[in-house]
C-alpha cells in the first residue's frame, strides 16, 4: 500500500493548516484553516467576500490545487479554531466529501459556512466524538480527545490496510485541564503498540523548554491578579481569546468570589459562548449578561461606568484588533472612559507577528495614557512544550516524525529533539507546503 502525507498549508509558518493523507490514491483531508495575520494585513479584506484566488494570492488560504483532481474522501477537522476551520467556506465545496468535527466544532463551522458570500457549501456535516471511528473507501479514521485552548479538539489517526497515520497539530498534556478531557494517553500507548507509522506533530511552542503549565494553574494567576485589581474600586476589565470557554469560565467565577458581577461584551464573544452554552458544554449562571450588538453593549457600557466597581467587564481586544471593544474604550468610541485607579488584565500573550505586536503596543499606550494599570501575560499556552512533545512522542512513539504547525526554525528545533530521541535523520521529515512524502 502506497501511504501519502501532502502538507497543503501550515508548514514555515503559523496559520492555514491543511493537510492530506493519501492510502492507495484516496485521500482524507485534515483540517482547512486560515492565516489571520496575512488577511488582517489588508484592512478592507472581509474573508466571506473574498474569492479563492484572491486569498490564496494574499497567502489568507491554503492552495489546494495539487488536491483538485484528487479522490478526497473525507474532510476532518481537528477542532474550532480559523487557523483549522477558517477556510472551510472557500475550499469545501470543490470536494464531493462530508465534513467530520466534534459537535463544537461543527457549531464554529456552520457560522464560517453562513459568512461565506461567494461559495455554496453544501458538503454533510457529520458529528463525531472522541473514540468513534470512520471508514470510508478503504480509510479508517478515529478521533482521540486532546487537551487544547478550544473544547472538543481531537487527534486524527488514519488508517489504511495496515498503516497507521496520526494528526496531533495541536495539543498539550494537561491534568488539570478545568473543563472538557484530557489528551488520551492510553490510546496513545495503544496506538504505538500497534505500530504508528508517521505522526504529524505541532511544534509551535518547542522552544519552550519546560513543560507548558495546566489551566489550573491558569486560573490561579488568574486569581491573584484580579484580586490584586480589586484591592482599588475602580474597574477591572479582563480580555482574552473568545474561544477560550474554559478560560472564560475561570474568570466568570473568579469574578464572583471577588462580589462582582462579570459581563462579557462583543460579538466574538457572544459567538462563542452562545455556541458551548446550547451544547451543554458549560455552565455560566443563568444571570450572566453577554452582549454583542451595539446598542446593548452602548446601554450596558453606560451603566457599568456609574459603579464600576461592581462589575468585572470581560471584552474582546487581547491582540489589540482595533475593532474590538477593548481598542474602541481606549479610542474614546464607546461610553466608558478608562481612569485612574482601573485595571486591565490580558489573559492572553501576544501572537507574535507584526501586526497584533504594534496592535498591542499601541492600545496598551493608550490605556496607560489614560491612566490605567496593566496585568500582561496572565496566560498559559494551549500547546505542548518541549518536554510535553518528548513525552509525547515516548508515548505514540511513531517511526516517522512531520513537524508542523510552525515557522522552520521551530520545525527544525523538534527535528533536533527527534535526533535526541534516536531518531535516524531520515525518519525525520521537513517537508514543505505542496510537497508529498510517500512511505511504501
Ligand atoms: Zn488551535
Amino acid at each position: 500500500m502506497t501511504v501519502e502525507i501532502r502538507p497543503i498549508g501550515g508548514l514555515g509558518e503559523v496559520g492555514k493548516n491543511m493537510t492530506a493523507l493519501g492510502f492507495d490514491g484516496n485521500y482524507i483531508i485534515v483540517d482547512m484553516g486560515i492565516r489571520l495575520d496575512s488577511i488582517m494585513a489588508f484592512e478592507d479584506a472581509v474573508i466571506g467576500e473574498m474569492s479563492r484566488r484572491e486569498l490564496i494570492n494574499i497567502n489568507g488560504i491554503p492552495d489546494d490545487s495539487s488536491l483538485r483532481n484528487r479522490k478526497v474522501r473525507a474532510i476532518v477537522l481537528t477542532h474550532g479554531h480559523l487557523d483549522h476551520i477558517g477556510a472551510v467556506g472557500k475550499l469545501a465545496h470543490a470536494y464531493d466529501a462530508p465534513i467530520y468535527g466534534t459537535p463544537f466544532t461543527l457549531e464554529l463551522v456552520k457560522r464560517v459556512i453562513r459568512e461565506e458570500r461567494v461559495f455554496k457549501v453544501k458538503n454533510e456535516l457529520r458529528a463525531v466524538m472522541p473514540g468513534d471511528s470512520v471508514r470510508v473507501d478503504g480509510i479508517e479514521f478515529e478521533f482521540i480527545s486532546a487537551t487544547h485552548s478550544i473544547l472538543q479538539t481531537v487527534f486524527v489517526a488514519a488508517r489504511g490496510a495496515n498503516e497507521t497515520l496520526l494528526c496531533a497539530t495541536d495539543f498539550k498534556l494537561d491534568e488539570e485541564p478545568l473543563l472538557g478531557y484530557k489528551t488520551d494517553r492510553t490510546r496513545l500507548k495503544r496506538l504505538a503498540r500497534d505500530g504508528l507509522l508517521a505522526a504529524l506533530v505541532g511544534a509551535i511552542r518547542v522552544d519552550e523548554p519546560g513543560p507548558t503549565p495546566s489551566e489550573g494553574h491558569a486560573k490561579e494567576m488568574l486569581r491573584g491578579a484580579m484580586g490584586e485589581a480589586n484591592s482599588t474600586s475602580g474597574a477591572v476589565l479582563v480580555t482574552t481569546f473568545s474561544s477560550h470557554i474554559t478560560r472564560l469560565k475561570s474568570i466568570v467565577d473568579l469574578s464572583f468570589e471577588l462580589g462582582r458581577t462579570p459581563v462579557l461584551v462583543g460579538r466574538s464573544l457572544r459567538n462563542y459562548c452562545t455556541a458551548a452554552l446550547n451544547l451543554g458544554l458549560v455552565d455560566f449562571p443563568p444571570e450572566l449578561r453577554i452582549h454583542g450588538r451595539p446598542n446593548a453593549v452602548h446601554n450596558l457600557l453606560r451603566k457599568i461606568e456609574k459603579s464600576k466597581g461592581d462589575y468585572v467587564l470581560v471584552c474582546t481586544g487581547h491582540q489589540g484588533e482595533p475593532t474590538s471593544v477593548l481598542s474602541r474604550i481606549a479610542n474614546g468610541q464607546l461610553p466608558f472612559k478608562v481612569r485612574r485607579g482601573d485595571e486591565v488584565i490580558f489573559s492572553a500573550s501576544v501572537i507574535p507577528n507584526p501586526i497584533n505586536e504594534s496592535n498591542r503596543e499601541l492600545l496598551e499606550t493608550k490605556l496607560r495614557a489614560q491612566g490605567a494599570r496593566i496585568h500582561r501575560d496572565v496566560h498559559v499556552s494551549g500547546h505542548a512544550g518541549r518536554i510535553d512533545t518528548k513525552e509525547f512522542l515516548e508515548l505514540a512513539k511513531p517511526e516517522h516524525i512531520i513537524p508542523c504547525h510552525s515557522t522552520m526554525d521551530k520545525l527544525r528545533l523538534m527535528a533536533e529533539l527527534g535526533r535526541e530521541l534516536g531518531y535516524p535523520s531520515g525518519h525525520m521529515h521537513l517537508l514543505r507546503n505542496g510537497s508529498c512524502l510517500r512511505l511504501d
